[in-house]
């Protein structure tokens, strides 16, 4: 939410806002395909195509075109130029969306592979060690019942 990360974006913020939006991007979403919005939904022509959404053009649902500055490098109060690109609203929205869902695997991935050494060893261990654990009287399923 724009609004909620403002204060985040630091001082000096809306005016290289501005100029990333309007003068080197001239007011056009300067997205060309890093949403994965594909052409299928209107948006990108093709797999390199620039996004043809204007600011304050009007959009597909009847609103207005609002651009954004998406940070490439995910750091809100970076101030490098290259890192940063003019965004509509719909684009920025689907950059991030794709954004949390690999961050969302990626975090599953290490999960996965932080357990993955044990593994050997538990097995050798699990057959052993399993049944002492159900015989053990007054365990923790006894509290239960
Ligand atoms: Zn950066
Ligand atoms: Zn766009
Ligand atoms: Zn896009």
């Amino acid at each position: 939410m724009p609004v909620k990360n403002q204060a985040a974006y630091g001082p000096g913020w809306k005016e290289f806002s501005r100029r990333i939006r309007f003068e080197r991007d001239g007011g056009r979403c300067a997205c060309t395909g890093q949403c994965r919005l594909s052409f299928a939904v209107g948006v990108h022509d093709g797999e390199e195509e620039r996004c043809h959404a204007t600011h304050g053009s009007s959009t597909a649902s009847g609103g207005r075109v609002v651009l954004t500055v998406a940070h490439l490098c995910h750091d809100a109060s970076c101030r490098d130029e290259t890192h940063v690109k003019a965004m509509c609203q719909r684009c920025h929205l689907a950059y991030d969306r794709e954004l949390h869902s690999r961050n969302a695997s990626a975090t599953a991935r290490r999960k996965r592979l932080a357990r993955a050494p044990m593994l050997p060893g538990l097995a050798d261990a699990g057959t052993e060690a399993l049944p002492s654990l159900a015989l053990a009287p007054g365990g923790a399923d006894g509290d239960r019942q």
